[in-house]
């Protein structure tokens, strides 16, 4: 049995567990973030990362350390060329950590890394035509075309959070544009429609009365399926943008697969991937209909730890 450690550098905490050839995760260790520092971040990395290989027989082969991070990474180097999450500019990640951890470390674009982990051992199995799409406080992507990720000219492919769905008539993303795929159809998403249908729902209790840290996927979807008419509008304009970029992103790329993943990937078919799957084709116009499926992410949370263990024992795809 080969292992190889998968680490999920995220904006708030960084995870890590061993994880071996067949997909297993073992032992997650988890710490949480306190600042974005370098040195500190490094020190983290490589704390949850020892944890992890102590956790394992003393006679276990660990293959090296993979690190899923967020922002513009340069491939040959393992150079974060920029990350707007950590505020971070060209630092050379995977020469910290090498000299620190004394083992060979691969690095990968955090929603890549979760690509690769869905489509080795996840819902993408098989595929050789897979997006995912997650959708959480932003939205991440990975496309992997003809068996292949596409990483583009700059490592910039697969960044679909930030195609404009509705210009000029959308919300305000944090990248300064109107009416990105992000702020339009992620799932704090939900709030803004709630926030813009309001009006028409004068008599509506979903926003007065529910703490806002309350406010997500699920207490949305939870009122829409009891009948909430405010609730109901909300999801049903939230699914109209989102069926909006993923009929964008299969003109671009007629994956056979779209897997959703991230919190509000989870919700029930009915809610979430059905009327979607319609949606979408109606959207769908110069590329056979039907003939791409809209899935839940099988991995959950883990989908990063096994994409970035997977960039080890299998290398890019
Ligand atoms: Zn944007």
């Amino acid at each position: 049995m080969k292992y190889a450690i998968g680490v999920d550098l995220g904006g708030t905490h960084v995870a890590a567990s061993p994880v071996d050839d067949r997909g297993r995760v073992y032992n997650v260790h988890s710490r949480e973030l306190e600042s974005h520092d370098v040195k500190y971040v490094v020190g983290e990395v490589a704390r949850v990362v020892t944890r992890s290989i102590e956790s394992l027989p003393k006679s276990a082969k660990v293959a090296g350390v993979g690190i899923g991070s967020p922002g513009n990474i340069e491939q040959a180097t393992g150079t974060v060329r920029f990350s707007p999450n950590f505020d971070w500019h060209d630092v050379p990640l995977r020469q910290k950590l090498e000299k620190k951890l004394a083992r060979p470390v691969h690095i990968l674009n955090d929603a890549r890394c979760a690509t690769i982990g869905e489509y080795h051992y996840g819902v993408g199995k098989g595929a050789r035509d897979f997006v995912l799409v997650t959708l959480g406080t932003g939205i991440g992507g990975g496309i992997i075309a003809n068996g292949k990720l596409v990483l583009g000219h700059a490592m910039g492919a697969g960044e679909i959070g930030h195609h404009v769905i509705r210009a000029g008539t959308g919300f305000v993303c944090t990248c300064g544009k109107i009416g990105c795929f992000e702020v339009q159809a992620s799932g704090t998403a939900l709030l803004r429609h709630a926030l813009a249908l309001a009006p028409s729902f004068p008599r509506s209790t979903l926003l007065t009365g529910t703490p806002q840290v309350d406010w997500g996927s699920k207490m949305i979807s939870r009122a829409a399926a009891a009948g909430d008419q405010h609730a109901l509008a909300t999801w049903n304009s939230w699914l109209r943008d989102l069926a909006t970029g993923l009929a964008n992103v299969i003109a671009f790329v007629n994956p056979e697969i779209i897997a959703l993943g991230g919190g509000v990937g989870r919700t029930d078919d009915s809610l979430l991937a059905t009327p979607l799957t319609r949606l979408v084709d109606e959207q769908t116009t110069m590329v056979p209909k039907h003939q791409t499926a809209i899935v839940r992410a099988k991995l959950g949370n883990n989908a990063g730890i096994v994409g970035s263990a997977s960039l080890v024992l299998h290398g890019i795809p």
